[in-house]
């Protein structure tokens, strides 16, 4: 009787802690996310992807450029004329994002939205530009013209025309805010992957750390090396698709904000940090900075990490990351 009551309490303690995984994949912020969560069952877990998704469509209400009723637009609409009151959230993201542009010397700019569209990337453009056309295009761009003010919690644009926005980023944080909200519901383990952005948290059902395969752009299939994430983001930004070719050379639609030239020379770079904000900004600066400048500049950063991968399929990577043994054939 002793060992029936012992089996028992077994089987129900394995049953009540048997934890499953559970993944929803939908569209939000005009891109795919696949939200993963470990919970005791199906219901549970879906109540914590609704969570999720109600997060990052409120943080998509805040920050997005293409709705008008945003603050960000707000912004934008002011450019030029006066200052904006926003919540400190978003006074927060920008007051990160110019921080970013003063490490990256300027390669990363969320001003760079005002741009003018001479890069167009359906086929239209065959030849290069004048040179005088290309530096017009990039008049109203620069980090140093966004002003903030502390106390009152004010954005100003300080030329008319001027605009932010927060393509290079804003996955990334929404991704780092709806893990950070599943994890305060108490929600042991999950990846929030925003189209290559992703971060993660606790384990796998089985113990195991939580994976991502880094991909060659120039091979789709071939998974090349299988790295362990744990408690970090890896963001992977790949511009293979978009792209005009001049003269035999590939530029990427990641433009250069203080030149206007558009990045050449990098199909894919897979950067590793911990949160998925500063992954994501790193890896848009690094296709403007270049492989050699890049793989510098990450290697004088701690705790960061990337892979990068040439326009003729070299795969190059920053001195911690252990690869090597990872590498699949
Ligand atoms: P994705 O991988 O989703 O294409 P990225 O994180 O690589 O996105 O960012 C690319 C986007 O960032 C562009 O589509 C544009 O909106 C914006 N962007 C382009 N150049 C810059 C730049 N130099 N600094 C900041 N944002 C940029
Ligand atoms: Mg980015």
């Amino acid at each position: 009787m002793k060992y029936f009551l012992t089996l028992i309490a077994t089987a129900f303690t394995l049953i009540s802690f048997a934890q499953e995984t559970h993944k929803r994949t939908l569209k939000l912020m005009g891109s795919r996310f696949d939200i993963t969560v470990v919970a005791n069952n199906e219901t549970e877990a879906n109540s914590y992807i609704d969570i999720a998704v109600a997060e990052i469509t409120r943080i998509e209400k805040l920050i997005s450029s293409w709705d008008a009723n945003s603050q960000t637009s707000e912004i934008n609409r002011n450019a030029g004329i006066k200052p904006v009151k926003v919540d400190k959230e978003l006074f927060d993201l920008i007051e990160r994002a110019i921080r970013i542009s003063k490490l990256t010397d300027g390669a990363f700019d969320i001003s760079y939205a005002s741009m003018d569209r001479i890069w167009k990337f359906d086929g239209s453009v065959t030849e290069m530009p004048a040179a005088s056309d290309i530096k017009a295009s990039v008049a109203k761009v620069g980090y140093q013209n966004i002003i903030l003010d502390k106390e009152k919690g004010t954005v100003f644009l300080k030329l008319e025309g001027m605009k932010i926005g927060f393509g290079a980023i804003g996955k990334g944080y929404a991704a780092d805010k709806a893990k950070q909200l599943l994890q305060n519901k108490g929600v042991k383990a999950g990846i929030i992957n925003a189209s290559g952005d992703m971060n993660t948290w606790g384990k796998q059902t089985n113990g195991d750390d939580w994976k991502v395969g880094i991909t060659n752009p120039l091979n789709k299939n071939n998974v090349f090396a299988l790295l362990p994430i744990s408690e970090k983001a890896v963001v992977t930004s790949g511009n293979y698709e978009k792209f005009i070719m001049l003269n035999g050379k590939r530029y990427s639609h990641i433009i250069d904000p203080r030149t206007g030239y558009p990045s050449s020379g990098i199909v894919s770079v897979s950067v590793f940090a911990p949160s998925a904000e500063l992954a994501d900004a790193l890896a848009t600066s690094i296709f403007v900075m270049g492989k050699e400048v890049g793989i510098n500049f990450i290697n004088q950063l701690n705790g960061i990490e990337c892979i990068i991968v040439d326009d003729e399929g070299n795969i190059t990577h920053s001195k911690n990351i252990d690869i090597q043994n990872k590498l699949k054939n």
